[in-house]
Formats: structure tokens, C-alpha cells, sequence
């Protein structure tokens, strides 16, 4: 089996209702996605899958959420856009795009920095 993974980056502003201070108020992060995907065949080539094509799904992905106020989007006005849920959104949303090709999704990480993240695997 091989894994593959793919990392993009986006900005956007958050807070976390119910939380406390300091992340109840609203704040930004600059975060990091990496999407990991699974292949058990190559191509002729020998590509699990072309990182191009895999990049591009994700960032038109992250599109949707760059330079916005989660909270102010449809999918996070009642769910906190917490690292956690970030991760099963992407993971969502980005399965879908990629559909039956020969490689699978099988885990989204989403880091707020470098030194933490939540990852989100079905
Ligand atoms: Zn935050």
C-alpha cells in the first residue's frame, strides 16, 4: 500500500462559541491542510496519483473557506469551526471531488501551527 499526501494553506478568522477566553473572540490562524490519500496499484508511470490533481481538488476545497469568517459560513454557523471539524468538512468535502478513482482519502490534518493539529479519518 502506498500513501500520498498533499499540503495547502489558507486564512481565515474563527472563534469558538461556548470555549472562554481567549477563543471565544473572534481570532485568525494561517492554517495547514494535509490530505493523505491511499493507492494499493501505480500507473504506468508509477503514481498512486498525480499530487497535481490531488492539490487541485484540494485548494478549490479550501477556496470555499480562504479569507472568511468560518463562523459566517453555512456549514459552521451552529457547529464550531474547531480544528476537528474543520478536518471532517474538508474530509468531506474533498472525498466527494475525488469520487471512485484508483486512490482513496483516508485522513485529513488540519493544524492551527505547527505544533498542533486534529486529524479526521472515517
Ligand atoms: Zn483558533
Amino acid at each position: 500500500m502506498f500513501e500520498l499526501h498533499v499540503t495547502e494553506r489558507f486564512s481565515a478568522a474563527h472563534h469558538l462559541r461556548g470555549y472562554g477566553d481567549p477563543c471565544e473572540q473572534v481570532h485568525g490562524h494561517n492554517w495547514k491542510v494535509t490530505a493523505f490519500v491511499e493507492c494499493e496499484r501505480l500507473d504506468a508511470v508509477g503514481l498512486g496519483i498525480d499530487f497535481r490533481v490531488l492539490r487541485r481538488h484540494l485548494r478549490d476545497v479550501l477556496a470555499d473557506l480562504d479569507h472568511r469568517d468560518l463562523n459566517e459560513t453555512s456549514w459552521f454557523r451552529e457547529t464550531n469551526p474547531s480544528a476537528e471539524h474543520l478536518a471532517r468538512h474538508i474530509f468531506e468535502r474533498l472525498a466527494g471531488r475525488l469520487g471512485g478513482g484508483p486512490a482513496a482519502l483516508v485522513r485529513v490534518l488540519v493544524q492551527e501551527g505547527d505544533d498542533s493539529g486534529a486529524a479526521y479519518r472515517p
